[in-house]
């Protein structure tokens, strides 16, 4: 398997999706709970290494270590925990298959589906911190949501962890707000 290395927007998602699997961020339901659900989330993300069953706990612990990256985003801390993310790179190269060469970081032969991750997030965290700065990890800003995201938007106001989800359970619980706002009989305020 090979990584580009100057795609990072998709490794910085991959990490993204990888730390939003914890079971925190859906009140204790693990999201990667077994080596099934494993399996479809590297399919998912087009990672496509055999698994084996100790990749399950290996994999548990690289979320942690992610997670604790994006909590704690100083430059130095990032650049340092993410290039220990990527020793299970093997070979540094070239794709020349089109017309732009780009940068590509292959795996070391016998390397596990929690490598696999373990580079992409390298990489990905190591990408966005050189191109966008250590200010784009963030927690995300649903008041009741513990989920945290790298946000590689081309403006950097990306708010939520999960857009479709945290984005839209704020917009209802304003909505819910400004409607109760509005439907408050008056006279009641000191
Ligand atoms: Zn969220």
């Amino acid at each position: 398997m090979q990584v580009a290395l100057d795609d990072y927007v998709w490794a910085a998602g991959v990490a993204t999706d990888l730390v939003n699997t914890a079971p925190e961020v859906w009140h204790g339901e693990d999201k990667l709970p077994d080596l099934d659900s494993l399996v479809a989330f590297a399919e998912l993300h087009s990672i496509l290494v055999d698994t084996r069953p100790s990749d399950l706990r290996a994999v548990h612990r690289l979320r942690v270590t992610v997670r604790d990256l994006i909590d704690h985003p100083n430059r130095a801390g990032l650049v340092t925990g993410a290039t220990a993310l990527t020793s299970a790179i093997g070979v540094l190269s070239l794709d020349a298959s089109s017309d732009h060469a780009r940068w590509t970081a292959s795996l070391r032969p016998g390397a596990t589906v929690s490598d696999s991750f373990s580079l992409v997030c390298g990489v990905g965290i190591l990408g966005a911190v050189r191109a966008l700065g250590a200010e784009r990890f963030r927690a995300c800003g649903a008041p009741v949501c513990r989920g945290a995201f790298i946000d590689t938007t081309r403006p950097g106001r990306r708010r939520y962890c999960m857009p479709g989800l945290c984005g839209n359970r704020v917009n209802v619980a304003n909505h819910r707000a400004r409607r109760a706002t509005t439907h408050t009989p008056r006279g009641h305020q000191a």
